[in-house]
């Protein structure tokens, strides 16, 4: 089980990256992912998108300090400070209930220090969307990209076409271009 903790959200201002965030961790394998602020336009947008594309991924709302003290598990924060993915990684994957920890300004000290490990994904400054993708494809190995969603909506996978099966609709192959 992975649940990932966006801490530092600003509905305003990080809206588009948390979304992605929510993305991310859905279509790469994650179960769930708590977000530290309540923004119930976020939590709209991703159940309307599992309700579409399938899958039991769900966005919910607590603040960080309560979920990292309370954390049943494993915990594993992604900063560019941290230690190296690929020393830890098989360590990491030998744990059970991970809770995955990405920010989005400054991340304060005690997250770095409640944290089992710092993780960095290269020692340079990027993004949480990239560190969080990288973080799952090392950790599932590759299996992410034969997990089946089972949804109403799946994609037909073309050389040039846009090609969808809408299941609910009984329109099979419709061509969307
Ligand atoms: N400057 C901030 C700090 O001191 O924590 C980091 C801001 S960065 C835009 C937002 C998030 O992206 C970080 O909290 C971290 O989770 C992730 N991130 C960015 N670069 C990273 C890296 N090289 N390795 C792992 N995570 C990274």
């Amino acid at each position: 089980m992975i649940t990932v903790l966006r801490i530092g959200h600003r509905p305003q201002r990080d809206k588009r990256i948390t979304t992605h965030v929510c993305l991310v961790a859905r279509a790469f394998g994650a179960d769930t992912i708590i977000v530290d602020r309540k923004d119930v336009t976020l939590q709209e947008t991703i159940a309307s998108i599992t309700d579409r594309w399938g899958g039991t991924f769900s966005v919910s709302f607590q603040p960080w300090r309560k979920v990292l003290s309370a954390w049943d598990g494993f915990i594993v924060h992604l900063t560019m400070y941290g230690l190296p993915l690929e020393e830890e990684i098989s360590t990491i994957r030998a744990h059970d209930n991970i809770l995955v920890v990405v920010g989005a300004e400054k991340v304060p000290r005690e997250v770095y220090e409640i944290s089992d490990c710092n993780i960095s994904i290269t020692n340079q400054p990027h993004s949480e969307v990239a560190a969080l993708a990288l973080f799952l494809d090392r950790y599932f190995q590759g299996a992410q990209f034969r997990k089946e969603f089972c949804g109403s909506l799946r994609i037909i996978p073309s050389k040039r076409e846009k090609l969808i099966n809408d299941v609910v609709n009984q329109k099979r192959k419709a061509k969307i271009i």
